[in-house]
């Protein structure tokens, strides 16, 4: 009995010393207004922060579409990709490996990034006459037409076993080196049925940036660029995404090897719509989200070496 009463008279004062901390903590924290202030915009700014990884749970599937080609980086380029896409909930990835089959590589690299549920792998060869050649100036042939044409035919199928047009999703075609912010996902959230996004593209078309220009009710009336501005639509595949809705109207839409240097991007757009109709996006086509960055060609003379004596760096490892 008498242990009983210790036991609750040392419950009480534990109680009483905890009650004392509390009290002493909350006038401290609560004696200078600026103080708190400072904690309430250091959280806001935090959640902000992370806002801008985490861009959006909901809105439009985006079929993101990759052609890729097996070399040296390639690896580190999906690699990069594949993280961004991870941070971003509503893209789909329809990656198309420019080969024969499907590689273990690709396949890998999807398991192992989570991706797998949300994403699908499919492959579509060039042809061998319009494929670069070894020493080939990248800009002699276009690249990526085969790998694009199968992900659309893919999307529009997915769509017929899916209710056609029913449900809102945006197509955009994402290639495997450029450089891409979470928040242009964000941005391509907000393109509304029957309509093309576009948006300002870093490092593209010997600019710092091409971008559409639009007069003051924010209709787009052209673009800057500097590179054949005559063409229909003079802006990079980085800087723009369909609403699929219009995919699904004009079948015919697609990419193609009849066009001149530069033609893709118009070709298909010319099937969707007109440029005074297309959806600004990215804070009035004020932000840069998107870069068409390149990666170099690595050098591996030492690599060509060892090949030479029988022997790989990279025997028994994926690069
Ligand atoms: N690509 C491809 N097969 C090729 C060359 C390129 O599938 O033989 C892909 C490449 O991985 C990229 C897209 O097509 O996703 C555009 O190619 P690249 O980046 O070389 O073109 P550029 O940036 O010069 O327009
Ligand atoms: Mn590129």
């Amino acid at each position: 009995m008498n242990q009983e009463i210790r036991m609750k008279t040392k419950h009480f004062y534990a109680v009483l010393v905890i009650l004392g901390f509390l009290l002493i903590y909350s006038l401290s924290s609560n004696r200078g207004c600026d103080s708190t202030e400072q904690a309430a915009l250091e959280l806001q700014s935090l959640q902000d922060n992370r806002a801008a990884f985490i861009p959006n749970h909901k809105g439009p599937t985006i079929y993101a579409i990759t052609p890729t080609y097996a070399r040296p980086v390639q690896k580190a380029e999906l690699t990069r990709l594949s993280h961004v896409i991870r941070l971003v909930p509503n893209v789909f990835w329809v990656i198309v490996e420019d080969a024969e089959h499907t590689s273990n590589l690709v396949t890998n690299l999807l398991m192992r990034s989570g991706l797998q549920d949300r994403s699908v792998q499919l492959s579509a060869k060039t042809p061998a006459n319009f494929k670069l050649q070894g020493k080939d100036p990248n800009w002699l042939k276009p690249r990526g037409v085969e790998q694009r044409n199968k992900a659309l035919e893919w999307v529009r199928q997915h769509m017929a076993d899916n209710g056609g047009r029913e449900r809102h999703s945006v197509v955009y075609f994402m290639d495997d080196d450029n450089t891409y912010s979470t928040e242009l996902f964000a941005e391509i959230s907000k393109i509304e049925r029957n309509k093309v996004g576009v948006w300002p593209v870093g490092l593209v078309g010997g600019l710092m940036v091409e971008k559409p220009v639009l007069n003051r009710d924010e209709i787009v009336l052209g673009f800057n660029s500097a590179w054949r501005p005559e063409r229909p639509f003079p802006l990079d595949m980085a800087g723009f995404a369909i609403s699929s809705d219009l995919l699904w109207d004009n079948p015919q839409a697609q990419f193609s090897y009849e066009v001149e240097r530069g033609y893709q991007e118009s070709e298909i757009l010319r099937h969707l719509t007109i440029v005074h109709e297309m959806q600004p996006l990215a804070n009035k086509c004020t932000e840069v989200l998107v870069w068409h960055t390149r990666t170099e060609t690595p050098k591996l003379d030492a690599e060509k070496q060892l090949v030479k004596s029988g022997k790989h760096s990279d025997t028994g490892l994926e690069v």
